[in-house]
């Protein structure tokens, strides 16, 4: 008979799903020895990575470690365990006008996971990642010992494991900075680019915005290829918002939304209708340029307005393919990316483009380098190896690499370059995986 703490488990993608042992627990002392019993284990967050890098032989959830430990509301510092969402330091940090310095994509990540993943924003460019906000944290180690590490305590183990996918043990806690805000609102300028050249030169304009994103339309060719809308921001100043939103500046949004209530059957998502959606996305702003103010949900995290949106890829499942490609090299590969993706006819349902400035030589494992990064949602289906081998291929001729917690199957060579992480205690299936493909 099974022990009952083996279940099927999979991350945001629902590819791949495995039958894996999970536990999680909230006293030190039984991580500790969790950790002295098994080899190769991992520990796994919000499974908010789409493919692999949280799933393993034994996996450590840190869902029990869900407590807060101090805020310093003087300093803007945050202490809190692992476990801990980002929505949940948001709903604390923000009505007392604090924000995170970096944010990715969704606010439903653990803060172990954005450490481990080394996260980044729509600000790389300005702030960096996740790592240059994060004073210190605690880790169980290969020896089952809890660890500080920080910038003068255990350096070496701190920088290996910022970005280290959890190879270096499992975070317990950690105290991290915030910023200041005024508002809760952002004041965002939303400008329409009609092809690869209009977008890449609105991206140079807007350095001095702290925050730029883009969303591209996958399936435009011709002139037309690159078709995008780009959204900046700025925290907005109480002085600057409508006087009506003045009243209360530091409002978090109404929580209620909408949940996908199962798997959508596999004809939904086709050709057709992406290519509908993106032509209702780009024509629903008819002017050129809009300029408004937006609560924060709605400009970092459009996608966490409807509740478990992954299952619109049907039970299959989908992986997200992000790379990026040297500045010098980015408009030329994204380019060939785009014109790969338009002829394979495997629409991305959500493409987004970001630039990134340079990265934090220290944190050696952090995904990013200064270049142009496109993130790219694939239903899995039969063609799809076939489409990640060309665009592999592309990204290594222009000297990229894959960011490894979004990847599930690109090849070895572009997701390897983890330093300093190898144990044969903590073990992931991804590393596992990349290790045995080289
Ligand atoms: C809609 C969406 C948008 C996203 N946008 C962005 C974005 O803009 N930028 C970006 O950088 N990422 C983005 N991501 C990816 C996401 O931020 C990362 O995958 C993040 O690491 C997930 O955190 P998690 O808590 O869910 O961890 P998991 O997914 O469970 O794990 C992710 C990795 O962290 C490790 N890990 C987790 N907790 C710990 C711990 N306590 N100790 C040691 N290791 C640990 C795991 O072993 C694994 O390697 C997005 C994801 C989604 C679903």
């Amino acid at each position: 008979m099974k022990p009952n703490y083996v279940q099927k488990v999979t991350n945001w993608g629902n590819f791949p799903v495995v039958e894996k042992e999970i536990r999680s627990n909230d006293s030190v002392s039984k991580i500790k020895d969790f950790v002295r019993e098994h080899n190769e284990v991992i520990a796994r967050g919000n499974g908010r990575c789409y493919g692999d890098a949280s799933l393993g032989e034994h996996i450590f959830s840190t869902k029990r470690l869900s407590k807060f430990i101090a805020f310093d509301r003087l300093n803007g510092i945050i202490e809190c365990e692992s476990g801990v969402l980002l929505s949940e330091v948001l709903e604390v940090v923000v009505p007392q006008g604090f924000f995170l310095y970096v944010t990715p994509g969704t606010k439903y990540v653990s803060v172990g996971g954005a450490i481990a993943s080394d996260v980044h924003g729509k600000n790389h460019h300005a702030e960096g990642c996740f790592s240059e906000c994060v004073i210190e944290f605690k880790l169980i180690d290969e020896n089952s010992q809890v660890i500080t590490c920080s910038r003068e305590e255990n350096p070496d183990k701190f920088w290996a494991t910022v970005g280290g996918m959890g190879l270096t043990g499992i975070i317990i806690s950690a105290k991290f900075r915030l910023k200041n805000i005024e508002t809760s609102y952002i004041r965002q300028e939303s400008i329409k680019a009609e092809n690869l050249d209009e977008i890449f030169r609105l991206f140079e304009e807007s350095e001095d915005w702290t925050y730029n994103v883009a969303w591209i339309d996958c399936f435009q060719k011709g002139k037309n290829l690159g078709r995008s809308i780009l959204m900046r921001g700025e925290h907005a100043l109480k002085g600057e918002l409508p006087p009506d939103l003045q009243k209360k500046p530091l409002k978090l949004k109404q929580k209620f939304k909408p949940t996908v209530p199962f798997y959508f059957p596999e004809f939904v998502l086709n050709s057709f209708t992406i290519k509908v959606f993106n032509f209702l996305y780009f024509n629903k702003q008819t002017k050129k340029q809009l300029h408004n103010f937006v609560n924060y949900e709605t400009f970092f995290y459009p996608l966490d307005a409807i509740n478990e949106w992954n299952k619109i890829y049907g039970k299959k499942g989908f992986i997200q393919y992000q790379m990026v490609i040297p500045k010098q090299n980015g408009k030329e590969g994204m380019k060939q990316i785009l014109e790969a993706i338009a002829q394979s006819g495997n629409g991305s349902f959500l493409a987004v483009l970001k630039l990134f400035g340079k990265n934090n030589p220290l944190a050696y494992n952090s995904f990013p380098m200064e270049g142009y990064t496109l993130a790219l949602d694939f239903k899995v289906n039969k063609g799809l190896k076939k489409l990640v081998d060309q665009l592999d291929t592309i990204v290594e001729t222009f000297g990229g690499r894959i960011y490894l917690t979004k990847d599930s199957m690109s090849r070895s060579s572009l997701t390897d370059y983890l330093k300093n992480v190898d144990s044969s205690k903590f073990v992931s299936l991804q590393h596992k995986r990349i290790v045995n493909n080289k």
